[in-house]
């Protein structure tokens, strides 16, 4: 039967029944551009498994960065994975802590896994020191999971079986042989129902422990024989098992007083998958013993330095973890400053932007009105002007006789006079028309759109409406108005033809429109 996985909670879900599986399942993501969370963290449960510390470490640091701080079943898994490996690098403290962020968040997600697996991890942590809280932390993570029913889902039947194994262990360490044993039968029975290969060496262990406390070598031969070879016969590449049964092997053998029979399976060892640096290391101490014992010194002594070496090594490797994890998390915290100080200066400068473009947008304007009267200026008029297209229309607008009223009345009543007249203009507009102020008492008209075939009716309603009789306050005033309109005359000359008209109509006696005739009459 091919089984294949289809998603990360699939392969999590096997990781300690099916490793195998979900490092094929791996394989078929590893090359996908995006590489989520969820991959780095299994990815990293394998490297452990298989012993690449450094690695598994670096993956969970990916898998942080990438989760963030939003609670989620990965980052809860991220934590449990990130516990162990720190843990395993000597941070007890930091790993404890990790453990507690871990149960906080599974009591947040109410995932009964996450808990109890805390729970167990941080049972293993105290067993070191403090067998009774271990026991009451087990009993918890135990009492979580409850019965797992026979169709429940083999991580939470294996994890029940974990725990159970863990309180075996505490009853062992106290030579309570006799209280360990049930729970390892219990153990044995849930890694079976689980088919969980990996976490069954555990049990096997405890009860060869148990067998030579005894004083019964032969038996705690004969558990370790079964077991390698159903080990052996596992399709699942167990040989990171297989070699934790042979070295409790050798270790029996040696305690049995049969150190040739010790390096034996210490070779054995050996000819299998590569070991992991702990596993390394204890083959190393445990083969120096056994050189020292056959008296074969030099050899005990090179392998000696050798342990030293290795161990050397590893501290250096956990050092430069933690000061790359250091850096890491003083990058991300630089980078996270970095960001807001920027997003400030963008908030400001946006601010700034915002004055600076109203201001500008005042002077642009102020610098294109006419004072006086508010209208377009000159410069206004030159720019629009050189939009105008067929069909658009000019009127030159000029007061007669202004000079009159000035020298007659003062600057001041020439001035009202001037937006009088402008407003009045404006006022009596037609459509599409758009006012400014020329200069002095000269007015023009820029008439867009077209329909203005009849230039001198439109010149002749706006100088009607700019007329008007002497009042109480202002003197009676006229004007004279030059037009043109584009298409009977070039674009180019429209501004000349409409001021020609103008003086055209100043010179026939003003208070008059004119309209430029390209015939010319
Ligand atoms: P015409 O009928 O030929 O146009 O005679 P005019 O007196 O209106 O023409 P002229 O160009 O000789 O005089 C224009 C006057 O307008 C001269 C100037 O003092 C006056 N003027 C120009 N700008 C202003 C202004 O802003 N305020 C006032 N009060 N007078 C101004
Ligand atoms: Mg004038
Ligand atoms: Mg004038």
């Amino acid at each position: 039967m091919t089984v294949t996985l289809t998603d990360a909670h699939q392969a999590w879900e096997l990781r300690f029944t099916s490793p195998a599986l979900v490092h094929a399942w791996l394989t078929s993501v590893r090359d996908s551009e995006l590489a989520p969370a969820s991959v780095k963290i299994i990815q990293s449960f394998l490297a452990w498994r298989q012993g690449r510390i450094a690695e598994a470490l670096d993956l969970i640091g990916q898998a942080e960065a990438l989760l963030g701080e939003e609670p989620s079943l990965w980052r809860g898994r991220m934590l449990s994975m990130s516990a162990v490996l720190v843990y395993i690098t000597g941070d007890i403290s930091r790993s404890v802590e990790t453990l507690q962020e871990q149960l906080a968040l599974g009591r947040l997600l109410k995932d009964t896994e996450l808990q109890a697996l805390a729970l167990n991890d941080m049972g293993v942590i105290a067993g070191w020191t403090e067998a009774a809280g271990a026991h009451t932390l087990y009993s918890r993570a135990l009492e979580l999971i409850g019965e797992p029913e026979m169709d429940g889902s083999p991580a939470m039947t294996a994890m029940k079986g974990l725990i159970a194994a863990n309180i075996a262990g505490l009853y062992q360490q106290k030579g309570h042989y006799d209280l360990a044993a049930p729970l390892i039968d219990l153990a044995e029975s849930l890694f079976q129902r689980a088919h969980s290969l990996i976490l069954w060496p555990w049990c096997v262990n405890i009860q060869v422990a148990h067998a030579m406390h005894e004083g019964h070598p032969e038996q705690a031969r004969l558990i370790l024989d079964q077991a390698m070879d159903l080990l052996g016969r596992s399709p699942e590449g167990m040989g990171e098992s297989l070699s934790l049964l042979q070295y409790t092997a050798a270790r029996l053998e040696m305690e049995a007083g049969q150190p040739q029979e010790s390096l034996a399976w210490l070779n054995r060892m050996r000819e299998g998958e590569p070991l992991r640096e702990e596993a390394q290391m204890r083959v190393l101490d445990l083969e120096a013993s056994i050189q020292a014992q056959l008296g074969r010194h030099e050899e005990a002594y090179m392998t000696t330095r050798a342990l030293l070496e290795a161990i050397w090594k590893r501290c250096h490797q956990e050092r430069s973890v933690l000061v790359s994890r250091l850096e890491l998390s003083e990058l991300t915290e630089q980078a996270q400053r970095q960001v807001e100080e920027a997003q400030q200066v963008m908030g400001e400068l946006q601010e700034q932007l915002k004055e600076v473009q109203s201001v500008g947008k005042h002077y642009r304007t102020l610098s294109v009105t006419d004072a006086l009267t508010g209208l377009g200026n000159r410069r206004q008029f030159d720019e629009d002007l050189r939009m105008l297209k067929e069909g658009n229309g000019l009127l030159m607008i000029d007061i007669d006789h202004f000079k009159r009223v000035n020298d007659a009345l003062g600057h001041l009543l020439g001035d009202r006079v001037i937006r009088q007249v402008a407003a009045r203009i404006e006022a009596g507009l037609p459509e599409g028309g758009r006012t400014y102020r020329y200069g002095g008492e000269e007015f023009a008209v820029l008439l867009r759109g077209d329909g203005w075939g009849d230039l001198f009716s439109v010149a002749e309603q706006v100088r009607h409406a700019v007329s008007w009789s002497a009042g109480e306050d202002l003197p009676a005033v006229t004007v004279s108005v030059g037009g043109a309109l584009i298409g009977s005359v070039v674009p180019g000359s429209v501004l000349e033809e409409a001021d020609r008209a103008l003086y055209e109509a100043k010179r026939a006696g003003r208070n008059r429109t004119c309209v430029a005739d390209p015939s010319g009459q």
